[in-house]
């Protein structure tokens, strides 16, 4: 049988289980990071992209030829505006200035029209998403071909496309057997979708918020309250507040992690196993180790490798950026 995938949306998904053998062999458990970064556009976000795309079109929201407006910290936007261009849209992305210059030039490279604003709290109008909204509404008064807003953090068919996806694929990959899920949340989707598939197919499958600092979400969680602490230089993860995509997200415990702890094992990944992966990424396989080593030696955990690490050269992979910082800087760097 030919094995041939029919274009780029055809791309997106499916993507492989990988074993993490130094994370692995450390908790005495099994530790898989399900290969996001290998999606087409590099990230997680195609598929958020492709499933709110797809609904919109469902609901007759796009018309051919019809603009595509987000506010992304990067990944969305590449995403939506690939998706767009396989289907004929175009894409207005605005991303906060302080994001990476190398998804700056990916969204220039493949056509998105970007604009670049402060990078300010969500309760200022200014804010990348809130002022996207703005800009959306502003466009259809001009646009022939009409406005889709996005709309990741509240358009729930962003984690739908992960509970119909992502989820159901971690669960065939491990023929059901595993014992915990976690990853970090900037719209939640992904976390919230996948445990959503999970657990109503094993309720006893832990799902386990993984936070890095600056979030306010591990206080909710723990404590009822939204309030954040400290800060990361990770990007598109972090959050403030509760979601559409996180409302309702069968989250059972909670585990907070911090840049000097994810970013030595970012570098081992690549030096020790040939896998070059982002910040979040870094959160992710933290988190994981740390909910193996609370469930003991003998389990399976699950996360998210959420997109490559090229796409951050010029801060986790740059000695002046990470000295500067005062955060831990790797030998092979220098
Ligand atoms: N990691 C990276 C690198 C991302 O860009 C994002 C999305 N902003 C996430 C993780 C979080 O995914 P989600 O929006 O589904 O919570």
């Amino acid at each position: 049988m030919p094995d041939i995938r029919d274009g780029f949306l055809d791309s997106i998904g499916n993507t492989p289980l990988i074993k993490l053998r130094k994370a692995s062999e450390l908790t005495g458990c099994t530790i898989l990071g399900k290969a996001e970064f290998l999606n087409p556009g590099g990230s997680v976000k195609d598929r958020a992209a492709l499933a709110i795309i797809q609904d919109a079109e469902a609901k007759g929201l796009l018309r051919p030829g019809g603009v595509i407006v987000e506010g992304t910290a990067g990944n969305t936007g590449i995403g939506l505006t690939l998706v767009a261009n396989a289907l004929g849209y175009r894409s207005v992305i605005v991303m906060p200035e302080t994001q990476s210059q190398e998804k700056k030039d990916m969204l220039r490279l493949i056509g998105a029209d970007l604009r670049l604003v402060p990078a300010v709290p969500y309760a200022n109008p200014g804010n990348y998403v809130r002022y996207s909204e703005t800009l959306a509404r502003e466009l259809e008064t001009t646009e022939p071909n009409g406005v889709l807003w996005a709309n990741q953090f509240d358009n729930v068919a962003n984690r739908l496309g992960h509970f119909n996806t992502t989820g159901p694929e971690i669960w065939n990959q491990t023929d059901g057997k595993l014992d915990a899920f976690t990853c970090a949340v900037g719209t939640g989707g992904t976390l919230a979708g996948i445990g959503m598939a999970l657990k109503e197919r094993n309720k006893d499958i832990r799902i386990v918020l993984a936070d890095p600092m600056g979030s306010a979400l591990y206080n909710y969680y723990a404590h009822g309250e939204l309030k954040a602490e400290g800060g990361s230089i990770t990007e598109g993860i972090g959050q403030g507040r509760i979601t559409k995509n996180l409302e309702g997200a069968p989250i059972d415990d909670q585990v907070r992690v911090t840049d000097e702890e994810a970013l030595p094992l970012i570098f081992d990944l690549v030096r020790q196993e040939g896998l070059v992966l982002g910040g979040s990424s870094g959160i992710n396989v933290m988190a994981a180790i740390k909910v193996a080593q609370t469930l003991g030696p003998g389990h399976t955990v699950v996360t998210v490798l959420c997109d490559y690490g090229t796409r951050y050269q010029s801060k986790l992979f740059n000695p002046a950026f990470l000295a500067e910082r005062n955060l831990p800087v790797p030998d092979w760097l220098t």
